[in-house]
């Protein structure tokens, strides 16, 4: 249906798209797997952004106006950056301290039980391994997963015994006795 009116037709443009999302999303990934493949594609891509780099700062120092707008976008954009990170901090204290309740609460090898100090530690030794393949926040809840499900890798122990296994690469801190 041809629309005339400007406003009109960028209104019925974007209720097409609300209403039909997952096909649209899906011509744009073709559209851009079919262009990438090109390498002039990919030079006039870079030619555009550079473009558009430059004509930005010249923009944003003679334009208060967009200067402004720049400004609150940014600002909003930190917000919602500070919430974000709230949020995780928040999540991953719950996480811990679930995990910490499942393993037993206290330092499997002294029995040392102050929380603050207590971290979980890797039977298998694969704790960097784990922290390579995920992201921080990933790694903390498929471990939590896993000790859920009953996982034997995981064991409690205290900053100290966890350092001391580390540093000597031995499973067990000291012999007691
Ligand atoms: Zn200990």
């Amino acid at each position: 249906m041809p629309l005339t009116d400007k406003e009109k037709r960028k209104e019925y443009e974007r209720n097409y798209r609300l209403r039909n999302l997952e096909k649209v999303r899906a011509w744009g990934r073709n559209w851009l797997r079919k262009h990438r493949a090109d390498p002039m594609f990919r030079e006039k891509e870079k030619a555009t952004k550079k473009k558009y780099r430059e004509n930005f700062w010249i923009r944003y120092h003679s334009n208060p106006e967009f200067r402004e707008k720049v400004r609150i976008k940014n600002n909003r954009k930190h917000l919602r950056y500070i919430t974000e990170t709230d949020y995780f901090h928040n999540k991953y204290a719950q996480w811990r301290e679930e995990a910490l309740t499942i393993l037993g609460g206290r330092c499997q090898y002294c029995g040392f039980d102050n929380p603050m100090a207590l971290q979980i530690h890797h039977v298998n030794g694969d704790g960097a391994k784990e922290r390579r393949e995920s992201s921080k926040y990933k790694q903390y809840r498929l471990m939590l997963q896993r000790i859920r499900e009953g996982s034997e890798n995981y064991k409690i122990a205290c900053a100290n015994c966890n350092i001391i296994m580390a540093r000597t690469g031995t499973l067990v801190p000291f012999i007691r006795g």
